[in-house]
């Protein structure tokens, strides 16, 4: 048996590195145990740094500086392992309305293959609510869903990381009023959800089992995500599994591969 069916995954895009300031671990260790787990694509999507404006120092992102040793640092080993597994250079970005565009036009200079959405914050994070952060305002999660929507619709995120990470516990009606238009709202897109795999593992509030469900029931797609910190995250067997029954379970096909634009 491979170790794919052994509770290995293809294809990983969400693996962060060491300048986010909180992952641990080299871009190699990440590399290798992704070899050894019998990955055979493995995207990185570190934390993005974003043009804000002058005095706002996000403390979970890398500086505009680092992205140049970023991408260098990537380039060079997907070089050097190319006979061995496939690398990609992705970015994990929020849609911020106010600095998305800067954002797309700072990237243009690097070799930044694709973009997933991680909408940690709504608004523009200095002024937002954290998504992670318990509520029970339901404008936070209707202003949580109408960005994460907005930012699906710009066409330039390869899909939405954690879209069950708005941390809700007011009443169960209205989630399940706002998350079953934001997954209507999805579906003509065409772009899968992720089943983060560290919020499974680390039982954080997310995944969420009712957002999951309404996911099956309006007939969206799901790719797995590692959301790794620590290259042992790349190789979780019994977790994979699991979200693999899960899903099942729910009616929610995995999309093992997914196709990068070709240009961000
Ligand atoms: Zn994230
Ligand atoms: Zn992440």
């Amino acid at each position: 048996m491979s170790r794919i069916e052994e509770g290995g995954i293809f294809a990983n895009y969400h693996t962060h590195t060491w300048r986010c300031n909180h992952a641990q671990g080299t871009e190699r260790e990440y590399i290798e145990t992704a070899i050894r787990a019998g990955m055979r694509v493995l995207g990185f999507a570190d934390h993005t740094p974003y043009p804000f404006p002058e005095g706002h120092v996000s403390g979970f992102r890398m500086r505009l500086n680092q992205l140049d040793d970023y991408c260098k640092t990537l380039t060079d080993l997907k070089r050097e392992y190319q006979n061995d597994i496939e690398i990609h250079i992705g970015l994990e970005a929020e849609y911020y309305p106010s600095h998305f565009e800067a954002l797309l036009r700072y990237c243009e200079d690097y070799p930044i293959e694709y973009f997933v959405q991680g909408q940690h914050f709504t608004h523009n994070e200095y002024d937002g609510w954290y998504s992670g952060r318990e509520t029970k305002d339901e404008q936070v999660l209707a202003d949580y869903c109408a960005q994460a929507l907005e930012g699906q619709r710009t066409g330039r995120f390869l899909y939405l990381a954690h879209p069950d990470l708005i941390h809700y516990t007011g009443d169960a009606q209205t989630y399940e009023r706002h998350m079953r238009a934001l997954c209507k709202a999805l579906k003509p897109l065409g772009r899968p959800l992720e089943f983060n795999l560290l919020g499974f593992a680390e039982h954080r509030p997310y995944p969420v089992k009712r957002f999951w469900e309404i996911a099956g029931e309006e007939g969206l797609t799901a790719v797995l995500g590692c959301d790794a910190h620590q290259p042992e995250a790349l190789y979780r067997p019994q977790i994979v599994q699991e979200a693999k029954r899960i899903l099942e379970k729910h009616g929610v096909p995995i999309v093992r591969e997914l196709e990068l634009p070709t240009h961000v």
